[in-house]
C-alpha cells in the first residue's frame, strides 16, 4: 500500500468539528454525508458521528441512502435530498429512508404510494430545489422536517443571507409541529437566528472552513499524501513533464511523487499548486499528469520514499483548493478509488 497516494481521515478531528458546531449553534447537528461523506467514506464517518450523538443524516441520492442504511442499521433517520423522483418511493420505503419532497409531482408520488415520514424543501431564493414559497403545500400527514438552503452562506456580508433567512422563518411558521432546518456549514457561523431547530453541515465537519479558508475553530480531518518515487537533478534549460510545462532557468532538484489526476490531483493545480515536503512548501512544476506530479525540492531535505502532503495539517485543504482555482468540496470529492484510505 505504501506506493499509493493515501488519504488519511482523522476521526477524532471529525468528532471535534461535530462538537464545535454543536457548541456554536446550540442545536442538534444533522451531518450531511452525501457523495460518500465528501469522499472520506460515508460509512466510517457516519458511524463515528453516531457514536458522538448524531441521529439524523442527509444524503443526496437514493443509492447513497440505501448503502448508509445497510451500514448504520435501523436506528438513525436518513433524509434523501433528491426527494422522491420517478419510481423511487418503494425503494425509499424499503430502506426506511425519508425523501425531502421538492415539488408537487414528488409530493403526489410519495403520497400516492402510501406516504409516510418525509421532509420538504422550500426554495427561498437559490432556485435550485424545493417549492417556491407561494406554491408550498398545506401541512400534510408524515411531514417531519421543513428545510431550505442558503445560496451565499460562505459570504457573511451578503444581504441575500438575511433575505433567505426571513423568508424561511415566514414560510416555515406555517408548519408548527415540524422540525425546521436552514443552515449548512456557512450558515452555522451566521449567528443564532440562522440555526432554527437543527443544522445541516457538511464541509466544516470535514475540516473545510465556512468561508473557503482555514478556520481556527475547526481541525483538519483529511490528509492526502503521496510518496516520492524518484529524485532527479534537472540542469538549467531542460524542461519537466508534458508539453515542457516547466522550463528550468536554474538547476533544479525534482521529486517525482506518486499522485496525479487519476488520484484526484486536479490538473488545474499544474504550475500553481504546492505540496508540503521536507518541512516547507514546494511548488508543483509543470503539468499534473495521470499518475505523478513533479515537485521542486531544490534545497529541501526530501528523499525517495518520503511522503509529501497535498493537503492536511501543513498544507490546508482550503489553501490547496484556492491554488487549484476550486473549492475544498471539489478537492475532497475528486479523490478516486485508487487512493488508499486510512482511518485514525
Ligand atoms: C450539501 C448540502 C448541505 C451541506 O453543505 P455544506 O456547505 O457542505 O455544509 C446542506 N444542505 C443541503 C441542501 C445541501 O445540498
Amino acid at each position: 500500500m505504501t506506493a499509493l497516494a493515501i488519504l488519511t481521515v482523522d476521526l477524532d478531528a471529525l468528532s471535534h468539528n461535530f462538537h464545535a458546531l454543536e457548541a456554536l449553534t446550540r442545536v442538534p447537528v444533522h451531518p450531511v454525508v452525501k457523495a460518500d461523506g465528501y469522499g472520506l467514506g460515508a460509512t466510517p464517518v457516519a458511524t463515528r458521528l453516531m457514536a458522538e450523538g448524531a441521529r439524523t443524516f442527509f444524503v443526496a441520492r437514493l443509492t447513497e441512502g440505501v448503502t448508509l442504511r445497510a451500514a448504520l442499521g435501523p436506528e438513525p433517520t436518513i433524509y434523501v435530498l433528491d426527494g422522491c423522483a420517478g419510481e423511487a418511493a418503494p425503494a425509499l420505503r424499503a430502506a426506511f429512508l425519508r425523501p425531502v419532497i421538492n415539488h408537487p409531482d414528488q409530493l403526489t408520488a410519495w403520497l400516492g404510494s402510501g406516504g409516510g415520514a418525509c421532509g420538504m424543501q422550500i426554495d427561498t431564493g437559490m432556485n435550485r430545489l424545493g417549492f417556491r414559497p407561494e406554491d408550498a403545500p398545506e401541512p400534510f400527514e408524515g411531514l417531519e422536517l421543513v428545510m431550505s438552503h442558503l445560496a451565499c452562506a460562505d459570504e457573511p456580508d451578503q444581504p441575500m443571507n438575511s433575505r433567505q433567512r426571513n423568508a424561511f422563518a415566514d414560510i416555515s411558521a406555517r408548519y408548527p409541529a415540524v422540525l425546521k432546518s436552514f443552515a449548512n456549514s456557512g450558515g452555522c457561523f451566521l449567528g443564532p437566528n440562522f440555526a432554527f431547530d437543527a443544522v445541516r453541515p457538511g464541509i466544516c465537519l470535514y475540516g473545510g472552513g465556512p468561508e473557503g479558508r482555514p478556520d481556527a475553530r475547526l481541525k483538519p480531518v483529511a490528509t492526502l499524501t503521496a510518496e516520492v518515487l524518484q529524485v532527479r537533478d534537472v540542469p538549467a534549460g531542460e524542461s519537466v513533464g508534458y508539453s515542457r510545462g516547466f522550463v528550468a532557468e536554474t538547476p533544479r532538484r525534482i521529486g517525482t511523487c506518486g499522485a496525479g489526476y487519476a488520484d484526484g490531483v486536479l490538473r488545474s493545480a499544474s504550475g500553481v499548486g504546492q505540496v508540503w515536503a521536507g518541512g516547507g512548501l514546494c511548488p508543483i512544476l509543470g503539468r499534473v499528469s495521470m499518475d505523478v506530479i513533479a515537485v521542486d525540492i531544490t534545497g529541501a531535505d526530501v528523499s525517495v520514499g518520503d511522503r509529501v502532503e497535498l493537503f492536511g495539517a501543513n498544507r490546508r485543504l482550503d489553501e490547496a483548493a484556492i491554488a487549484a482555482g476550486t473549492i475544498s468540496y471539489e478537492l475532497l470529492t475528486s479523490i478516486t478509488s485508487r487512493v488508499g484510505r486510512r482511518y485514525l
